[in-house]
């Protein structure tokens, strides 16, 4: 179901009030389904209200509103919705009693302005409101909704926790939607856009592109009458996906590169060991927020300096001849990973931390090395030259790049 939210007040667009309600109510609708396609903010003018509410019905299948149901001149929510669909409020006996209750239990007489609060239109029924004077709307008319809320952040959420909540989970329950998570590293968000861009812009199913720390993510979203049904639909995405991107997949869903190097290590029965300078340690702790990752992960060094290098097992030769920060390093540090622990899988990563230039590298100059049996695979990697963003993307692409090749080398 497509929605919207039209937040109604002069308030605020004076400045003088933030819109909190439209992001408030926004959070509720992805986990009922509901897809929120518009915001818009309305003051308190009866043409306008109406012209929003014609277009909102035109474009959407819920409109949600709050504001405007107090008993004032300048409250017009009932009266635009009702000018919208050319429909006309009559009074209700029924909701006048509740009122004139409501002020009674206050020691009040009901003021005549509030009348008002107690008109409808045929196609519309009260939500009640436990915390205020205000009823809303719940208009209903060839499968199309209108939801009129109070302004008061607290009236609108108890009414959406009392009496909107559970009714929309009804309405919605007529659909499934799934999704499918599939995330690539090696290639640009816009590349991934561009081989992928005759399957965006398609409402259901739905793909979506995010760029993430561990590389670019699509999205699949398919709503259908039930689960079989939606999952036929994101299948030819997900072939395509495949087809074309596969040197670039490295996990679905929620994994996460540990995870999905450990699944497929265990799966394996096979073994990894690291040893990294720049990352600091970022490596080896990344590879153990895996639960049971002492099942494969071996351990690893953290050599920072060159001396830690060579006294980790690191020749003195190649550090001299090719500098700390070299690929050969890097691949010698996979070696000798690998073979201290007679791990079938070794992982070198050295580069440059920064601030400073190291060799004349700027930060951010990365080499990962990843050893399996005599076999040295080489990624070198520029990342941003920011610290954390160098530890992360560094580790990220060292466990996505091992990931595939473990899949290389066992199938
Ligand atoms: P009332 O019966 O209180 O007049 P109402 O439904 O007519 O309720 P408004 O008059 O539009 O609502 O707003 C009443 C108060 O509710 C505002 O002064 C403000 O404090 C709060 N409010 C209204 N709209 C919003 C909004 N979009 N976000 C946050 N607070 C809001
Ligand atoms: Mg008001």
């Amino acid at each position: 179901m497509r929605a919207e939210i039209i937040s109604i007040g002069t308030e605020l667009l004076m400045g003088e009030l933030t819109d909190t309600n439209a992001s408030w109510i926004a959070g509720r609708l992805p986990a009922l389904g509901i897809q929120l396609q518009w915001v818009s903010i309305i003051g308190d003018d009866l043409p306008k209200l109406t012209e929003a509410f014609q277009q909102g019905w035109e474009r959407s299948d819920i409109i949600f509103t709050t504001g405007g149901l107090g008993p004032t001149q300048d409250d017009l929510t009932r009266e635009a919705v009702a000018a919208a669909l050319g429909e006309t409020p009559t009074v209700q006996d029924e909701e006048i009693e509740n009122l004139r209750q409501w002020f009674r239990n206050r020691g009040q007489d009901m003021p005549a302005h509030n009348v008002k609060q107690a008109h409808l239109i045929p196609s519309a029924q009260f939500i009640t409101n436990h915390n205020g004077t205000a009823p809303g709307w719940w208009a209903q008319r060839n499968g199309k909704h209108i939801i009129c809320m109070p302004g008061p952040p607290g009236e609108n959420r108890a009414m959406w926790a009392d009496e909107i909540d559970a009714k929309l989970k009804d309405l919605i329950d007529t659909e499934v939607t799934i999704t499918r998570n599939i995330k690539t590293l090696g290639l640009g968000e816009a590349s991934v856009d561009e081989i992928m861009s005759e399957y965006f812009g398609h409402e259901n199913p739905y793909l979506g592109i995010y760029s993430k720390a561990d590389g670019i993510h699509l999205r699949i979203i398919a709503r259908a009458a039930d689960e079989a049904a939606a999952r036929e639909m994101i299948a030819p995405v997900e072939t395509a996906i495949h087809d074309r991107l596969a040197p670039y997949v490295w996990g679905y869903d929620d994994e996460t590169p540990e995870l999905s190097v450990g699944a497929a290590l265990v799966e394996q029965g096979m073994t990894l060991a690291t040893m990294e300078s720049v990352s600091g340690g970022f490596l080896a702790n990344t590879i153990t927020e895996a639960p049971n990752s002492d099942r494969w992960y071996r351990g690893g060094n953290v050599a920072f300096t060159p001396n830690a290098m060579v006294a980790a097992g690191v020749s003195s030769d190649v550090l001299e001849t090719h500098g700390v920060v070299s690929q050969q390093t890097a691949n010698e540090m996979a070696l000798v990973a690998q073979g201290s622990t007679a791990a079938d899988f070794g992982i070198g990563l050295a580069g440059v931390l920064g601030p400073q230039e190291v060799e004349g590298h700027r930060p951010g100059t990365i080499h990962i090395a990843i050893a399996h049996g005599d076999d040295v695979r080489e990624f070198p990697l520029r990342t941003p030259p920011r610290r954390l963003v160098i530890k992360r993307r560094s580790c990220n692409t060292a466990l996505t790049e091992l990931r595939k090749l473990i899949t290389e080398v066992t199938s």
